[in-house]
């Protein structure tokens, strides 16, 4: 993926695609038939839907028939989080829904809960939900349908999904895991994490952007308020011809990166703890959110006082380094984080916070080209200008 000049090192917003992935994307774009149509054209693009669905449900450790997909992570969130969901014989609604004050803006906007019915849970310094906080909010709100996800998108901090799910469950609730930045980085077998519904996203992992799949743990679980209604398409859950090559590529992306993750997540931490020591080394006073923190393997989320985001990042840039601040947002502003604002991150590091997000094809040459332009940075900083705020 990485240029000659230039090093990508933002694979938290988006990875590029998996050579697997664009083969099975390029294949299914020439088949002419529609997945609905009985004919052998419609059989073969069928064929590739269910394959997939195998692939991407082999990934989260879940059965074929409980994936559904999605156009992208937003939507199976969207989906996901809804007060009419049925389990077995209970059909009452859900009149609350918690999540972690970390959430990804999918999440924050409530889904399809009534304004005011949700609430936030409080998180550590470290950036882990506060299991305390959230034994006491469950006791507030009975049957409370909970939405936490696996790893934080900014810091990389992995939440304690399973110990949530316990307590959720103890009181009647539902579990609802946002999982897209966990495949490729960490496993992510739904029964193990205790989660009842699970999302990802191709396009984290090697597929394409612009699909994604709500998991449920079991065949028990209903949604009888599809958000999508029109042909009964992913069994009345989500209508619409559906996206055979985007999907046909997700399978593709999700069967690399299940095969190929032990070895990816052993190289991406070691070149990920080469980047955190020569952070240090070249200014001892850079801060890394979350150190203390099981993290994922690959992010790295720092600032030293003084720094600007949105200057370093262009500094970062004009030296041939795509990073980000926390949070990729659509207007291409940064925004301040409410990650590092509900960490109780002071504003003036906040500001500072820069995001390095590592893949599997990146080197210790890129790693390289970012600490010499750190160095770089940090010089103009401790001079008083460049990058200072
Ligand atoms: N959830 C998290 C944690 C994310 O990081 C993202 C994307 O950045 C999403 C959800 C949204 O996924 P998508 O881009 O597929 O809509």
């Amino acid at each position: 993926m990485n240029k000659p000049h230039r090093s990508y090192l933002d694979w938290n917003a988006t990875a590029p695609l998996r050579p697997q992935a664009r083969a099975a994307l390029t294949e299914a774009l020439a088949l002419e038939g529609n997945p609905s149509s009985i004919h052998a054209e419609g059989r073969a693009a069928r064929h590739l839907v269910e394959r997939a669905r195998e692939e991407v449900a082999a990934l989260v450790g879940a059965q074929p028939a409980n994936v559904f997909f999605t156009s992208g992570g937003t939507e199976a969130n969207m989906l996901a989080l809804t007060p009419a969901i049925e389990t077995g014989n209970e059909k009452q609604p859900r009149g609350r829904l918690l999540i972690s004050a970390i959430e990804h803006a999918s999440v924050r906007a409530g889904g399809r809960f009534p304004h005011g019915a949700t609430a936030e849970v409080p998180v550590t310094p470290q950036g882990r939900i506060d299991l305390g906080a959230l034994a006491e909010a469950v006791a507030a709100a009975p049957r409370p349908l909970l939405s936490l996800m696996l790893a934080n998108n900014e810091t990389g901090v992995v939440q304690p999904v399973a110990e949530a799910a316990a307590i959720v469950h103890a009181a009647g609730g539902l579990m609802h895991v946002d999982a897209v930045q966990g495949p490729g980085r960490l496993a992510c077998d739904i029964g193990a994490l205790g989660a009842d519904l699970m999302t990802v996203s191709a396009h984290k992992i090697g597929g394409p952007k612009g699909v994604g799949a709500l998991v449920r743990a079991s065949e028990d679980i209903h949604f009888p308020d599809p958000l999508v209604r029109g042909g009964g398409q992913e069994r009345g859950l989500r209508a619409g011809t559906e996206n055979v090559a985007g999907i046909a590529a997700f399978g593709a992306a999700a069967s690399a990166s299940r095969t190929e993750l032990a070895a990816e997540a052993a190289q991406m931490r070691s070149l990920r703890n080469l980047l955190e020591s020569g952070l240090k080394a070249i200014s001892p006073a850079t801060v890394i959110f979350g150190e203390a923190a099981e993290r994922l393997p690959n992010t790295t989320l720092f600032a030293a006082a003084g720094m600007k985001a949105e200057t370093a990042i262009i500094a970062f840039d004009l030296d041939g380094v795509a990073v980000s601040s926390g949070a990729a947002c659509s207007s291409g502003k940064v925004q301040p984080s409410h990650v590092l604002a509900a960490m109780g991150v002071a504003p003036e590091l906040t500001r500072a916070a820069v995001r390095v997000s590592l893949g599997w094809t990146t080197t210790e040459a890129d790693i390289g080209r970012l600490l010499s332009a750190w160095r770089k940075l940090s010089a103009a900083l401790s001079k008083g200008h460049g990058v200072a705020a």
